[in-house]
């Protein structure tokens, strides 16, 4: 049996990662309606790897005997004003995101919950990978984003990105 609190939290994180698919498919929609295919097929692909986290979340706390109670998702509340400002709000996202899985795990070894602590730790990383993601993605644009034939380049490179399923399996 898990603890309450750790269960609190990761049910928490089930709506945590449904709403960061939700926030990452209003990029994609934002960037297809700015013709910048390429941004759109990248924030796709990435809505369906969020949904692939709230599953693996979802279905811990099933194989660890605890029912998850689905709560609503929120409506995405970043402006989407600018594809900077859009990448932005996407690193910011994920500092975010990565802040929530250390308090689970905070949480986790509090209670000396070492099965959640060693499932957590593939989130540990794969928050290190979604940052530097959302890092160079900026560091394109910054450098490649102000001449429109480089940033016609920069978005037929993001449209060759592959769904990967997550290689934590449960
Ligand atoms: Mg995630």
């Amino acid at each position: 049996m898990l603890n309450e609190k750790v269960v609190q939290l990761l049910n928490q994180q089930v709506n945590n990662e449904f709403y960061s698919a939700y926030l990452y498919l209003d990029f994609s929609n934002y960037f297809g309606s700015k013709g910048l295919d390429g941004f759109a097929h990248w924030y796709k692909i990435q809505a369906q790897e969020e949904r692939d986290h709230a599953m693996l979340f979802y279905q811990y706390l099933h194989n660890n005997g605890a029912r998850v109670e689905l709560e609503a998702i929120a409506k995405p509340d970043v402006p989407l004003d600018s594809p900077m400002g859009v990448l932005q709000a996407g690193l910011d996202h994920e500092e975010y995101v990565t802040s929530l899985i250390y308090q689970i795990y905070a949480a986790a070894q509090e209670e000396k919950d070492f099965r959640t602590a060693q499932f957590l730790d593939w989130f540990v990383k794969e928050q290190g990978e979604e940052e530097k993601n959302a890092q160079d993605l900026i560091s394109k644009m910054e450098l490649f984003g102000n001449d429109p034939r480089s940033l016609y380049l920069l978005n037929d490179e993001l449209k060759t990105r592959v769904y990967a399923a997550p290689s934590l399996v449960l």
